[in-house]
């Protein structure tokens, strides 16, 4: 007789990070570098399954339900070294029978070969980065790609039969106006993908694009036109069958990000890699952003080398936090589901203040569910830090 092993455990995002790029972006802030020598790559690799090993026995009664490989450019990496990966993964963890799989993706870092290969390995979603379908924009980002590049890459995802796969625009770039935002996020529903990311351009201090804007060397769009080009999106992706569910994220029904979501609905996971954060057994931790720093903390087996934060969440803080995110949802906040989580009355302290902001049209409640609408989503940081409130030392005070 036949033995169905089904798998039980509980559920747990996993999260590996790939510091690696082909040229660094103006904006990017993200813990990644254009390595020196190719050698790296595999000595990452080596040292991310060496990490995973030794959390195989704390994740014994975990299941993965979601895999996320991010970087960084992970498409960098030698497909050799890249599927090594992906086998230890599958070796070090119960994963889900059917558990979501992506991999990000820059244009020009991949190929049909190459993704069919990662396709057959277990890799089923795409994440890629377009930001703009206008030359000047891209260059201003010190993107790589060409408009045209991305259409390639795409397409050859398409061809090795990735059939879920995302694209990352962004608003509020040099030279950008409405019409040529509008112009990108037309190229972007050309391509029919399952999945869109719409983020507004930080400037990140530090960065170089951040010290050209300041110097005045590129005209930027107002605020004003990059709330209409946020408001707008939403409304042109909606007919066009996405369907909002966070501040930055549409999806057709069904291909919603469920390793995302996991990050917005407080549930846990588990990230490797150095800058990688966790959240695993009532634990956050992350890890140093520097590459020597965690091959030495996972090789020498020493913590401290290559942690970063390690704690316990205060309740306060957890409160906090969970306002904080699942405020990015449209699902937004349920005051019955926060009082079986925290035993207080949400309608009577934040929501009260939440409700300020409802005649400006900035938030809605509907039977007692606290949420933004498109005008509030836009100034979402403002409205939050107005709720609730945060000490001196910017922890946050329990109401
Ligand atoms: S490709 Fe992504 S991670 Fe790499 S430099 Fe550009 S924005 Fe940063």
């Amino acid at each position: 007789m036949f033995m169905i092993k089904r798998r039980h455990g509980k559920r747990l995002g996993i999260y590996v990070h790939i510091p690696f790029c082909a040229s660094k972006c103006s904006y990017c802030d993200f813990y990644s570098y254009v390595p020196k020598s190719a050698g790296v790559y595999s000595k990452h690799i080596d040292t991310l399954i060496r990490h995973m090993e030794s959390y195989k026995a704390a994740c014994a009664d975990y299941s993965p339900d979601t895999v996320y490989i991010g970087g960084g450019t992970p498409t960098v990496l030698p497909p050799e070294d890249f599927l090594r990966l992906i086998k230890a993964i599958k070796h070090n963890f119960h994963l889900q029978k059917y558990p979501e799989f992506t991999v990000e993706a820059n244009p020009k870092t991949v190929d049909f070969e190459t993704l069919t290969r990662y396709r057959r390995a277990g890799v089923n979603r795409l994440s890629m980065g377009l930001q703009s379908a206008n030359k000047a924009e891209l260059e201003a980002l010190g993107r790589i790609h060409t408009p045209a590049d991305f259409e390639e890459s795409f397409r050859a995802a398409r061809e090795a039969k990735i059939t879920n796969i995302n694209i990352d625009l962004m608003y509020g770039i040099p030279y950008q106006t409405y019409r040529s935002f509008m112009n990108s996020l037309q190229f972007t529903l050309r391509l029919k993908p399952e999945h869109i990311s719409i983020y507004g351009l930080k400037l990140e201090q530090g960065t170089p694009l951040a010290a050209s804007v300041a110097s005045g060397a590129y005209p930027m769009p107002s605020d004003e036109m990059q709330f209409a080009m946020y408001r707008d999106a939403i409304d042109i992706l909606a007919k066009n069958g996405y369907v909002q569910y966070e501040i930055s994220n549409f999806a057709r029904p069904g291909f919603e990000c469920r390793h995302n979501i996991k990050y917005w609905r407080c549930d846990e996971y588990l990230g490797f890699g150095p800058g990688a954060h966790s959240y695993f057994n009532g634990y956050r931790f992350s890890f140093k952003r520097s590459i020597s720093s965690y091959m030495r903390g996972v090789n020498y087996v020493s913590k401290e080398e290559m942690t970063d934060e390690n704690e316990i969440i205060p309740l306060r803080e957890r409160v906090g936090e969970y306002i904080m995110l699942r405020m990015r949802m449209t699902s937004g906040v349920d005051s019955r589901e926060f009082f079986r989580l925290f035993g207080k009355d949400f309608t009577r302290t934040y929501g009260k203040k939440l409700e300020r902001f409802v005649p400006g049209g900035y938030v809605k409640v509907e039977n007692g569910v606290y949420s933004f609408t498109p005008a509030g989503m836009f100034v979402s940081n403002y409205i939050l830090s107005e709720v609730l409130s945060f000490n001196a030392d910017g922890t946050f005070m329990l109401e």
